[in-house]
């Protein structure tokens, strides 16, 4: 940092620049067999990582004792999916090295950012779900929270994205290629997990309730665990992810030796499969047997080692639910609920009843959608080939769900057909998320409006069975990584205004914002830091694309997952009116915009790769058009990811979001964006609402239908009628149509058009008048340069709810009950 004012008191483990720099020259000798003189960029990069996180290793050894004195309840999160983002700025940040690397650095002529360049993102998982569980685990470290993190450790994280002809082409993403410096690996804690077979009963049990499995297949799962260190405190926790083996036994020696190779490693290559790729999509299921493999060993994995952990302190069954708590973060670890019954009745011996009782009082699940088509169902046929004694497990837990559920409403066959954890028809299934709720003491929505139609529709029936399970607990980001290390700038500015750093692990300071906003020296720095931020965005945006972009432009930015519910046509025919206005009057007075998109599409969801190519064929369009591109420049910038976010929000003037309300659960870029003062234009959908509660009506663009309003419209919906209607809309499906985009060829967006005028699942053109009028009073607010500021820093100072600190002590309240445990200062 260059900042000359004395920094605040920070805890360092650094200790001094002097044994710093030893470390690291030592680091780079030893681990990496190589000098000052003759180090590669990579060497320098892997040393720093190491000397970092070296000094993290002592807080986590004192944090593991203080857990093992203790002996406290902790929480175990599964997850799927971590998007962590990159670690190197922020392990610098944690431990208060930053100071110490930028002269080291210097003296040896190389810059911090050349060295960060190396530093890969781990992308192990899709979207908003994956990074939630990175934040979320950031606060419990930062909270002194006891727990661990599980998840899978993907060979290849999600896909890169590039365009070819505009076209999404996915690349491999071999993280791990140059090594991961951060990750410790853990063999020792190695387990076994069991997959096909057939299941017999066991003799002794007169109940027929136990029985044995034996399984067909094994594979074993290979620990390593990344740190997870929390900030302004010595709390260090882990994560620990998994990775797929194949059992020693695998190799086939004699048809190696037959000369048979590709024989000889079949069964290794199918056991590794399992933790080979992410999947790439977080609502439809893929690859169905691969993907079920997928999270049971994740499951069967971690419980194993949960179990390991409580019996370290522990003995007996009584205590579990005391302390273990496991949150199931989504559908995807659900099969835990089945694979602890397992263990618990079938090795552990312990009669049924017990045994259920102590599952449902451990686990909680946090549910993250409202689509139905992203319920997760397995197929019974699956399930009882590749689980057989799961599948058994499952129908005892129906068996008796459903007694009670026939003792609470007698006769009432249709609520048990509803709430049955087997859908019957057209084909008989596994409903996860029944068995979830079945199988939790708490169930959670991510928002408010969520939760509220959760237990309104989507989960009715159980909200009407159990009404005390159901809670809402809204999402929240950390401000270290999206303020804090995404935006130096604006911490530098906040931090000095309020004083002191608190605002960082206590976000609703930044309250204290909000009297600055009417001081025109402070809105006068503000714009300054902004504008600073685009800049540097600017030349991300002509380095990856090539577009050169004003960065006094209003920047626009939709950044999230295509899917047809958040919308992006709905913002492409926005774009689309705006180039027509400008080619039908070219003199216009337009407030100069850059419409930034970022975000992938699953691979096998065509309609949103036909969409990526209209964007970027709108865009080449708008930006090569002499008059148009004077006012509109549109960018969809290539392999949205944690680390493009964090360069992309501090410059964002205008967050997009703009989902049919009713069909997204939270969002939390949404919140990232808000608290680097971008101003939201959006529909009453997910924490969008709660964040115009706090922000003010009068500091949010609101627009379009409500949940209901667009539930009633759905039932009686012609998309034509308002094409028909609207001369602007009806000019922006017809350019789309007519091959404007595509070099004169309408066949190419047909689809597309046909889309939005047949059915137009989202009701887009429903909304579309009252967005475009919206976005006019966008750029009207605009030209009044102090309003906007002022817009700007009330968004901030407003939203500090939404810090993942607040997330996870709700959780703690109301879901977990643990308490923190504090560990001993450096
Ligand atoms: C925050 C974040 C998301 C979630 O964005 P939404 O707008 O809430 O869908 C997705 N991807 C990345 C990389 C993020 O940082």
């Amino acid at each position: 940092m260059t900042d000359a004012r004395p920094r605040p008191k920070m805890r360092t483990v650094g200790g001094t620049l002097e044994a710093f720099e030893q470390d690291l020259i030592s680091n780079l000798y030893y681990q990496r067999g190589t000098t000052l003189e003759s180090a590669s960029g990579p060497d320098g990069y892997h040393t720093l990582a190491v000397t970092v996180r070296d000094r993290l290793v002592g807080r986590y050894a004192r944090t593991a004792a203080a857990h093992y004195q203790a002996n406290p309840r902790f929480v175990y999160y599964l997850s799927a999916e971590y998007l962590l983002g990159r670690q190197l700025r922020q392990n610098l940040l944690y431990t208060g090295t930053e100071q110490f690397v930028r002269p080291i650095a210097e003296d040896l002529g190389v810059s911090l950012e050349e060295l960060e360049a190396y530093d890969v993102e781990p992308g192990l998982g899709n979207g908003g779900l994956g990074r939630l569980a990175a934040c979320l685990l950031d606060s419990m470290a930062t909270l002194d929270i006891p727990a661990v993190g599980y998840g899978i450790r993907y060979e290849f994280g999600i896909f890169k994205q590039a365009f070819r002809d505009g076209a999404q082409v996915e690349r491999p993403d071999d993280w791990t290629f140059y090594g991961n410096p951060w990750e410790f690996p853990a063999p020792d804690d190695r387990q076994v997990v069991g997959f096909y077979g057939s299941t017999a009963p066991a003799l002794d049990d007169p109940s027929g309730l136990r029985r044995q499995w034996t399984p067909a297949e094994t594979v074993r799962g290979e620990p390593s665990h990344m740190l997870v260190p929390g900030y302004g405190t010595p709390t260090v926790n882990i994560i620990r992810l998994w990775q797929a083996r194949a059992s020693r036994e695998s190799f086939d020696l004699s048809r190696f030796g037959a000369g048979q190779y590709k024989e000889a490693v079949e069964d290794i290559v199918q056991a590794e499969n399992i933790s080979k790729v992410l999947y790439p999509d977080d609502s439809t299921e893929q690859g169905r047997e691969l993907r079920l493999k997928q999270q049971y060993f994740l499951v069967a994995c971690s419980l194993r080692d949960i179990i390991r952990r409580y019996r370290l302190r522990n003995t007996g069954w009584d205590a579990f639910p005391a302390k273990v708590v496991i949150q199931l973060n989504d559908t995807h670890p659900v099969m835990a609920i089945t694979e602890l019954m397992r263990l618990l009745v079938d090795e552990y011996r312990l009669d049924w009843d017990l045994a259920w009782s102590i599952t449902r009082r451990t686990f909680n699940y946090t549910c993250h959608t409202l689509l139905p088509e992203a319920l997760e169902t397995w197929s019974v046929e699956l399930l009882e080939r590749l689980l057989p004694r799961h599948m058994e497990i499952i129908y005892s837990i129906n068996h008796f769900f459903l007694q009670e559920v026939a003792a609470t409403y007698p006769g009432d066959l249709d609520k048990m057909r509803r709430l049955s954890i087997i859908q019957e028809y057209p084909e008989k299934r596994v409903r996860m998320a029944h068995l979830a709720v079945v199988g939790s003491t708490a169930v959670n929505g991510v928002a408010e409006l969520h939760t509220r139609l959760l237990a309104e529709t989507t989960l009715r029936d159980f909200a009407e069975l159990w009404p005390q399970k159901f809670h809402n607990v809204t999402n929240g980001v950390t401000p270290r990584r999206f303020v804090r290390l995404a935006n130096p700038r604006l911490s530098e500015l906040i931090t000095e205004r309020l004083g002191d750093e608190g605002w960082l692990t206590d976000l609703e300071r930044l309250d204290r914002l909000a009297g600055a906003a009417d001081d025109p020296a402070f809105l006068e720095r503000w714009r300054e830091v902004k504008r600073l931020n685009k800049v540097d965005l600017t030349h991300q945006v002509e380095r990856s694309t090539g577009v050169v972009v004003d960065p006094d432009a209003l920047c626009d930015v939709m950044i999230k997952r295509f899917h047809e519910y958040k919308r992006q046509h709905l913002k492409l025919l926005h774009v689309i009116t705006l180039f027509n206005r400008l080619r039908e009057m070219p003199e216009m007075d337009m407030v100069p915009r850059t419409v930034l998109f970022g975000g992938k599409a699953a691979p096998g969801y065509h309609a949103m790769k036909l969409l990526i190519r209209l964007v970027n064929a709108v865009a080449e369009t708008v930006n090569t058009d002499p008059v148009v591109s004077r006012h509109l420049k549109v960018v969809l910038l290539p392999d949205y990811n944690v680390s493009r976010a964090q360069v992309i929000i501090p410059a964002a003037d205008l967050s997009e979001q703009i989902s049919l309300a009713g069909k997204e659960a939270s969002g939390t870029g949404n919140m990232k964006l808000a608290l680097n003062g971008a101003v939201t234009i959006g529909t009453l959908d997910g924490a969008n609402i709660e964040i115009r509660d706090r922000v003010g009506a009068e500091n949010f663009f609101l627009f379009g239908l409500d949940a209901q309003q667009a539930v009633d419209l759905r039932r009686h919906y012609e998309p034509r009628a308002y094409y028909e209607r609207d001369p602007e809309l009806r000019a922006a499906v017809d350019a789309i149509a007519s091959g404007v985009f595509a070099k004169g060829d309408r066949s190419l967006f047909a689809p597309v058009v046909d889309a939005m005028l047949g059915r137009d699942e989202y009701l887009a053109l429903a909304d579309y008048r009252a967005y475009v009028e919206c976005q006019d009073a966008v750029a009207t607010a605009w030209r009044d340069r102090d309003r906007w500021t002022r817009m700007s820093v009330l968004n901030a100072a407003r939203t500090g709810f939404f810090s993942s600190d607040r997330t996870v002590r709700e959780y703690c309240d109301k879901i977990w009950r643990v308490d923190p445990v504090r560990v001993e200062p450096d």
